[in-house]
């Protein structure tokens, strides 16, 4: 029998894996594998989903208007300029469906976040890979691969999964090189735990471009992940045509409510960034001292290199570390085998994950 014919591009795709969340056979697991925040969600959120529960029969706001006005109201930002979706991976979803014709160029860079590749292929696009440097995304091969159907560059920065990330001169330069038929992505969805002064590019472009949109997510450092919460902020020009394409209802009402409190809880957000202040360094001098090397991170997680040698992989790691109840991340779909990306976690995680790659690495000296 004839089956109905997936489109080619679909085809093209490799479907996003998410990373294990189970160590089975383990008294006591730990995640550390979705860059979750530790901290949990803000109390005030789990109250304000609590009481929607009994209103659940109505559809939510459709425009998501007293989302987008807090949002607004926390970050000094046009309210009418942000759109908001069921995480921000619906927002790059719709920018890749907004500006790629089929047969369009979408750039994004070699160990960038996969979604990007996704969606882009989704929308009936070429996907064009910019070389990194040093696990560092690289303005001058982007810009080496612009070409006149490029029609969009998605950055993350910080990047998942390496932690790195390009300095305000360095996204203002590719901001001004950047033909202003192309769409500029800035996925911020680690914006909140950057600590360098000059990380405050994304929402500046996003302000005054208009071929720039930066993107935002209430699953790492607000605790939402479960929910599903995003938004974009850009021009007019590029926030209307996210308007047309996005689900009429894309945010349910437990987003709404939830995120309206979330990010107001601006007490919840700084116990988070003062607990990544503190564990982010612990962690890479710790993993340092072992032997083992750690990309430099601004993020709430640190990519791990594992040796080569039989016993000393990253695959090994994983299953020692597993065997222990701590789930990391496995990253070689990113085109690195030999890294394992962990999240920040609790204080008590964090010391236990430490103990355990001593005892990994123990026998090597
Ligand atoms: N961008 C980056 C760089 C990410 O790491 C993630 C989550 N893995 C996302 C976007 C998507 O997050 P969400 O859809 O949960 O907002």
């Amino acid at each position: 029998m004839t089956k109905p014919v997936v489109r080619r591009s679909v085809l093209a795709i490799d479907a996003y894996v998410p990373g294990k969340s189970a160590a089975p056979g383990a008294a006591r697991v730990f995640k550390l594998s979705a860059n979750e925040t530790p901290l949990g969600p803000s109390p005030k959120a789990v109250e304000a989903l609590r009481a929607l529960a009994p209103k659940i029969a109505a559809y939510p706001d459709g425009s998501a208007t007293r989302l987008r006005q807090a949002i607004g109201a926390a970050h000094g930002l046009d309210p009418d300029r942000i759109v908001c979706g069921a995480g921000s991976d619906d927002i790059l979803a719709l920018l890749a469906h907004a500006f790629i014709e089929p047969g369009d160029e979408g750039i994004y860079t070699q160990y960038g976040f996969l979604e990007y590749r996704i969606v882009i292929l989704a929308a009936g696009g070429v996907p064009v890979i910019a070389p990194e440097t040093d696990y560092r995304a690289s303005v001058d091969a982007i810009l080496e691969r612009v070409t006149e159907r490029t029609k969009i560059v998605f950055v993350a920065n910080p990047n998942n999964p390496t932690g790195t990330y390009l300095p305000k001169s360095e996204i203002l330069r590719l901001a001004d090189a950047l033909p202003p038929h192309v769409v500029l992505v800035i996925d911020a969805a680690y914006a909140e735990y950057v600590r360098a002064e000059d990380y405050s590019a994304a929402l500046e472009l996003a302000s005054t471009r208009d071929n720039v949109v930066t993107t935002r997510t209430f699953s790492k450092i607000y605790g939402l992940a479960g929910l599903r919460l995003g938004w974009g902020y850009g021009s007019a020009h590029i926030m209307d045509a996210l308007n047309r394409l996005r689900g009429p209802f894309n945010v349910s009402a437990a987003a709404i409510e939830a995120g309206i409190e979330a990010v107001q809880d601006k007490a919840h957000v700084e116990a988070a960034i003062a607990h990544n202040a503190r564990w982010l360094p612990f962690l890479t001098q710790e993993i340092e001292a072992l032997g083992l090397e750690v990309l430099p991170s601004v993020a709430n997680f640190i990519a791990i290199r594992f040796p080569g040698e039989a016993g000393r992989t990253a695959a090994d790691a994983d299953r020692f570390l597993t065997s222990r109840g701590l789930v990391l991340r496995a990253i070689g779909a990113y085109g690195m085998p030999q890294f394992l990306r962990l999240t920040i976690g609790s204080e008590e995680a964090n010391r236990i994950v430490v103990a355990a790659l001593g005892e990994f690495t123990a026998s090597w000296r």
